[in-house]
């Protein structure tokens, strides 16, 4: 597979991201198909054109359905508010294209069984955006875990705070709509719940309570609406022998982009924050009192940091974890194994979202 046809819906902070990985791809890995950038759609068509030019897409359209029955197009990138996945991605895997659809797979649990459904009976790759696994610092926690670095994990502690919903006065938009989904949960905990994936598995048991920190927003008009999402969650967990936390808030202020994990263990813990990507630490039991964390700095020993940089300690970004995820999602598109979460991954983490949000409104422990 020399070249591989690719179509973008939506150009918004995701849209970006996805052009941006198309175009880094090849020259990051080398060794993988180059993306030819055939098509893009947005709402608007003045607005499909330009962002076309700027992203460097062939063609442009208002109308996503003829994006994707064009013959050219092998591959869709799904970037529009989650309202839209289930539909799109349906289509798109009806129409025989792979699929790389944002986070999260959909707002109902039927619509996100509908897409793995299409995507098994598709037999094409489709994945989802969870890029926070492609750090290769992720990775290199869960060498540590499988080489019993820090012994038999006991308990884990996984945060994810921004503060771009902290602002009372913050206007009302589509992530405050119940459209959306709950809220913080589905925004942000599939997030984490990712990373456990990959680490440990699914929580098999879980409580939760959510909270609404503002009942109100001002809107664009100069009304207000009432607020009809979560923007915190706090969630208790079980998973195989471990003991889980995992807390979200989408308004806490001063928290720009934390992903805080802590994971315990009998002989020692990891600790690490996605504010500062680019650095781990791991405490060893057993050194004494004089004794506390070791830092790791990212460097070309953590596959595929390599790939952009040869040095190590100059840091990988937000963008180049896409850039990765993309190559994974091609790996598996030419029949190889690819570090991704595909649909029938991300409705395990739906499984997890639904049952939090059942525990929330009963308030008991829900089994998964
Ligand atoms: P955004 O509002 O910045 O962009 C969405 C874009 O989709 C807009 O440009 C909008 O005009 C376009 N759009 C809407 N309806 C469309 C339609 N019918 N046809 C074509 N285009 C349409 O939103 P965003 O922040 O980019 O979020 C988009 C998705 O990405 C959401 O599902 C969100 O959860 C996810 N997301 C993922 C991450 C991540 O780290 N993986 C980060 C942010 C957002």
């Amino acid at each position: 597979m020399d070249t591989i046809g690719v179509g973008l819906i939506g150009t918004g902070y995701m849209g970006k991201c996805h052009a941006l990985a198309w175009n880094a791809v090849l020259p990051v890995f080398g060794d993988c198909p180059r993306p030819r950038l055939v098509g893009l759609a947005e709402v608007d068509a003045d607005l499909a054109r330009s962002r076309a030019h700027q992203f460097g897409f062939e063609r442009s359209t208002a109308d996503w359905r003829s994006l994707i029955t064009d013959r050219e197009i092998e591959v869709v990138s799904i970037t529009t508010p989650n309202a839209f996945h289930a539909e799109m991605a349906v289509a798109a895997l009806e129409a025989g294209k792979h699929v790389w659809c944002e986070k999260p797979m959909a707002v109902g649990f039927a619509d996100a069984t509908r897409m793995a459904d299409a995507a098994r009976k598709s037999g094409k790759v489709a994945i989802l955006g969870y890029n926070y696994i492609q750090n290769p610092l992720i990775r290199q926690i869960g060498h540590m875990i499988d080489e019993r670095e820090i012994g038999e994990i006991n308990h884990v502690r996984i945060e994810m705070d921004e503060d771009f919903m902290a602002d009372p006065d913050a206007l009302f938009y589509w992530k405050s709509e119940a459209s959306s989904g709950y809220g913080a949960l589905d925004d942000f905990a599939v997030h984490p719940l990712s990373i456990l994936q990959v680490l440990f598995g699914t929580p098999t048991r879980v409580f939760a309570h959510m909270s609404r920190p503002y009942d109100d927003r001002p809107t664009q008009d100069g009304g207000r609406r009432r607020v009809e999402t979560f923007d915190i969650a706090n969630v208790l967990f079980e998973l195989g022998g471990i003991s889980g936390v995992l807390a979200v808030n989408r308004s806490a202020w001063g928290r720009k982009g934390r992903i805080a994990i802590q994971i315990f263990g009998s002989t020692g813990s990891i600790v690490y924050d996605q504010e500062r990507m680019n650095e781990l630490q791991i405490y060893k039991a057993g050194q004494g009192a004089q004794s506390g964390y070791t830092t790791i700095l990212a460097g070309p020993g953590h596959f595929p940091y390599d790939r952009f940089i040869p040095a190590p300690g100059h840091g990988l970004g937000f963008n180049d974890l896409k850039a990765i995820e993309c190559r994974e999602l091609l790996s598996a598109i030419e029949g190889r194994e690819g570090r991704v979460v595909d649909f029938d991954a991300g409705l395990e983490i739906e499984r997890c979202v639904h049952a939090t949000a059942q525990s929330h409104a009963e308030q008991r422990w829900i089994d998964l």
